[in-house]
């Protein structure tokens, strides 16, 4: 090519031919995301693009339960890459047993159904008890029964038992024969009937619904009368368990053991993965076909999840859990007292909300420019989720910087 001249072309004016992308974004904008770009972490904080620290009290909402960078969790992530990926669900994989097995062996359940997600859970858990309730009460026994401030997902029957009437309303028709009732025991005892209601589902903790603690009596009380009336008690653990209430299982709490619970976000470190555990009496209603996934309980996701619950489940990791929650609830008893704009806070363990005067996203905003995040649950609850892991001195750099904001 030497010695030849390539003529200089004039610059061009150049017509896009497709629409231009919005300059912040091609990814649908179904968050309003913050303009803050993460990209690595190290135990409880997070670091930005431009270098800053963030001490996070989101774990990726109440996804990374042991925090970032966890040397355990990174090697067997690199060996679980090193095998198989991926198989379907038409052959056993051994990762999956595993897994499986040690779900039932630390839990009321005999049998688990894997799938991606929270919302997929719910679904999952919906279909599974109206085929049992089906074979006990018959077609008219199929009611699903949600509860005020509930959040299920935002699936079709997952958002039509989610109490969020924004996400809702555009949505319309959602699934049919899901209704959402009051926290309030006479009237479930009202809308509850052995004829026509197929499950209750309940967040021991509601996360979403401003971090809503049911005291251990209204779980009994609940389990009885879904007991006595062969309702299906579903719970939704998929933000509150897995060791954030201090309780591997938040309806340890209760003495109580519902027919199906859910699972998802801590359950494989990060990478996407749900659970449906369910009791003998209705698996045993179903039967190949009733319902399917092709990526749930994959080899990867399952060999990383095995490594996580084991974790989770340590007994001197939940007891810290359960420390630092009792702290927690003196360090924010203080706080409502001496600051005007604190109005209460609710929670356990290491899932607590905060109800403030002004909006709580200000809150988040304030706090994140102060290099702490943490997030909203509704208009005006700020609601703290840290990695299980987290130390004292963190909580208490934390609380510090709420303390900054809201004074
Ligand atoms: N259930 C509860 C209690 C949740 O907190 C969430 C998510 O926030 C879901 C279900 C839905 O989970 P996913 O976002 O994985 O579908």
């Amino acid at each position: 090519m030497s010695g030849l001249t390539l003529p200089v072309m004039p610059d061009i004016e150049v017509t896009p031919t497709r629409p231009v992308r919005p300059p912040q974004s091609a990814i649908l904008g179904t968050y309003a995301r913050v303009p803050l770009t993460l990209v690595g972490g190290q135990g409880s904080e997070l670091i930005a693009d431009d270098g800053r620290r963030y001490l996070d009290f989101t774990s990726g909402i109440a996804v990374n339960a042991l925090g970032y960078g966890d040397p355990g969790l990174q090697a067997v992530l690199q060996d679980a890459a090193s095998g198989l990926v991926h198989v379907s669900n038409l052959f056993r994989s051994e990762p999956a047993e595993s897994l499986a097995e040690w779900l039932v062996a630390h839990s009321f359940a005999s049998r688990v159904f894997f799938c991606n997600s929270g919302a997929e859970a719910n679904e999952g858990a919906f279909k599974f008890a109206r085929r049992w309730a089906r074979g006990v009460g018959g077609s008219a026994k199929h009611e699903i029964v949600a509860l005020r401030g509930s959040f299920h997902g935002r699936l079709f029957a997952s958002l039509a038992a989610t109490d969020r009437p924004r996400y809702r309303a555009p949505f319309r028709p959602l699934a049919g024969g899901v209704t959402i009732v009051e926290r309030d025991l006479e009237h479930l005892a009202q809308i509850i009937t052995a004829e026509t209601t197929a499950a209750l589902i309940i967040e021991p903790v509601q996360g979403e619904g401003g971090v809503r603690v049911f005291d251990a009596g209204f779980l009994r009380e609940l389990r009885s009368l879904t007991k006595e009336r062969r309702v299906a008690l579903i719970l939704d653990e998929i933000q509150c368990g897995l060791g954030r209430t201090g309780w591997l299982f938040a309806y340890e709490r209760a003495g109580i053991e519902p027919d199906l619970l859910t699972l998802a976000k801590p359950l494989a470190g990060g990478l996407p993965m749900g659970a449906v555990l369910l009791t003998d009496e209705i698996a045993a209603a179903i039967e190949p076909g009733d319902h399917g996934t092709t990526f749930g309980g994959g080899p990867l996701v399952a060999t990383v999840a095995r490594y996580v619950v084991t974790r989770l489940a340590d007994a001197s990791l939940l007891e810290s859990v359960r420390q630092h929650g009792t702290w927690i609830h003196q360090e924010l008893g203080r706080l409502t007292a001496e600051v005007p704009h604190v109005r209460g806070f609710r929670g356990m363990g290491l899932i607590w909300g905060i109800d403030v005067a002004m909006r709580a996203s200000q809150v988040v905003d304030a706090a994140r420019e102060l290099g702490l995040l943490v997030l909203t649950a509704g208009d005006h609850t700020v609601r703290l989720l840290p990695p299980l892991t987290v130390t004292r001195a963190e909580l208490a750099r934390g609380l510090d910087t709420l303390r900054t904001v809201l004074s």
